[in-house]
């Protein structure tokens, strides 16, 4: 059986043609880009609202490590851009989306210490909206559900603590935020038998969480948001995918559908040490069900 998941390093040559394109005719890019997101209106924002809702403010050292490219939904994406489109004035406008389609420029390979784990070497793309040098995110009301979920204290039962891990660093990988793995882990004194896991330890809740933030529960939240999504299978044989980089939907929006993928495919996910793994570890479920005999036959 041929193997449906390819990837390999970054195709260079398609990253000279992209950016030689954006300058050749930005206007074009950013007309398509806005177009999108204007027809698609402000369809899932009382929905992202109200789920949002949900989870505790919190307040964290904001030291940005963890500002790495998130995947997000397609309704955040529309939001995130029709939020822009609102309060930046053109010129502004204009530069963040050149930014944003220039992402070759903010690919990095992190070392550091988030206090929990060493990062030595990943492959990074670091988030267009972070700015480092006033230490803020610049979509800080409408940033995705990774950002928002990162950190937050989760809440499992220890007869089945791997899942939440599992099901944890899974959304951390997906969404390229930080994937700091393995969460910290410690042991719920006001309920025995739970744990409590989180990726940064330098996150505080401010407000009371309404219900402890379980696996069923994020799943919840998330299955809402996907189910009002766009998904896209990006390699063949594959189930469809709701996550994907803002700089996907951005080139999605300009492109097509067709472009977006090749250019997760053969950018994206070789220029993300999160995602590679993510697809290798897919791959490797796929080779296994592919050599597994077919018992009930
Ligand atoms: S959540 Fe943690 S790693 Fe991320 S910015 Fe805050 S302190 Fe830094
Ligand atoms: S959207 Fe904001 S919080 Fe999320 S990764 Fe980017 S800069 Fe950080």
């Amino acid at each position: 059986m041929t193997d449906p998941i390819m990837f390999s390093e970054i195709n260079q040559e398609l990253l000279s043609t992209l950016r030689r394109d954006i300058e050749r005719r930005l206007g074009w890019y950013l007309e398509r880009i806005l177009t999108a997101s204007v027809e698609h209106g402000p369809f899932g924002v009382a929905l992202l609202e109200s789920l949002q809702a949900e989870l505790p403010k919190t307040s964290c050292d904001n030291c940005g490590a963890c500002c790495n490219a998130v995947s997000i939904f397609s309704l955040e994406y529309h939001r995130i851009i029709r939020d822009l489109m609102g309060r930046l004035p053109p010129d502004r406008l204009k530069s963040t989306l050149r930014m944003a389609l220039h992402f070759d420029e903010r690919l990095a390979i992190l070392e550091g210490d988030t206090g929990l784990e060493t990062w030595a070497g990943e492959r990074r793309l670091r988030c267009v909206f972070r700015d480092n040098e006033v230490h803020v995110c610049r979509i800080h009301s409408v940033r995705p559900f990774a950002c928002r979920f990162f950190g937050l204290k989760k809440v499992n039962s220890v007869s089945e603590p791997s899942i939440l891990m599992d099901s944890s660093s899974f959304q951390c990988n997906q969404n390229t935020s930080t994937a700091i793995t393995p969460p910290h882990t410690a042991v719920n004194s006001t309920s025995p038998g739970a744990f409590e896991t989180r990726e940064c330890t330098r996150v505080i809740e401010l407000s009371p969480q309404r219900h402890p933030l379980t696996q069923e529960l994020l799943f919840q939240l998330q299955e809402r948001v996907a189910a009002n999504s766009e998904s896209f299978t990006p390699f063949p044989g594959i189930d469809p995918v709701v996550f994907f980089p803002f700089e996907f939907w951005l080139y999605k929006a300009a492109l097509g559908e067709a472009q977006a993928l090749r250019i997760y495919r053969e950018i994206l996910v070789p220029a993300s040490t999160p995602l590679t793994d993510l697809w290798n570890d897919v791959r490797s479920d796929y080779r296994k069900k592919a050599v597994t005999p077919n018992v009930n036959r």
